[in-house]
């Protein structure tokens, strides 16, 4: 089967088993959803989702941020990875948006604030401003080459194939679809491939035999 007729029967597939997407991210404005993302690096969206609620209450806004102490931003993050960079980097992205003007939805803008990289402005630019985007973590990255979409050697690769196979109109939902179903289904140590509803039929030949060495 070719990269095109998979492409399209994977999205069959994601579209029978998520046909809602809803942002897995706790936020209630561009802003603090961009706070949200940022935080999610390296860290489950989970633990975010435990530690935004304190945060947002003390500060919802780039204003209210600006003024918070790294150190008391750090002590309400500090259960997620990379705390003490993530704090100073809240603080810094707060004062680069009062300066430019708050929250808008401009890629070069996004990418240029304090600890933002262009997964996490595809994210906030798909999520909250709703761009055709597809940003690429290493799950979706993994899963793509298990299926045999891309041979991408990392993330900015693997995007560029994804964004080739699959029109614009459903790069937001497949994002949102593949993340699922590796959250639901890929984690398990052994991947029966017989019984997985995508690698079943779509696993490459090199990834067949890998599993078959285990
Ligand atoms: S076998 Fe299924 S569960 Fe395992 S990586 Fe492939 S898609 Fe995910």
């Amino acid at each position: 089967m070719n990269r095109i007729a998979k492409a399209k029967k994977i999205s069959l597939i994601l579209n029978d088993l998520y046909p809602k997407q809803p942002i897995p991210l706790k936020h209630s404005s561009a802003y603090t959803l961009l706070v949200a993302v940022m935080l999610s690096a390296q860290t489950t969206d989970k633990k975010v989702n435990q530690v935004t609620p304190k945060l947002f209450k003390l500060a919802n806004t780039p204003e209210k941020m600006a003024v918070l102490e790294v150190k008391i931003i750090q002590n309400i993050i500090k259960e997620i990875g990379l705390a003490p960079t993530k704090a100073k980097n809240l603080k810094k992205m707060a004062e680069q948006l009062i300066i430019g003007g708050g929250m808008r939805g401009e890629w070069t803008y996004l990418e240029s604030l304090a600890g933002v990289g262009h997964k996490t402005a595809s994210v906030v630019m798909s999520q909250w401003y709703g761009f055709p985007a597809f940003p690429i973590d290493t799950h979706i990255h993994r899963l793509a080459k298990r299926w045999g979409l891309s041979k991408g050697k990392n993330v900015e690769m693997t995007e560029r194939d994804l964004k080739k196979i699959w029109s614009k109109n459903l790069w937001n939902k497949l994002h949102l679809q593949i993340i699922f179903f590796g959250r639901e289904y890929c984690p398990a140590r052994n991947h029966d491939l017989k019984k997985c509803k995508i690698c079943s039929w779509a696993a490459t030949k090199k990834v067949i035999k890998e599993e078959m060495k285990k």
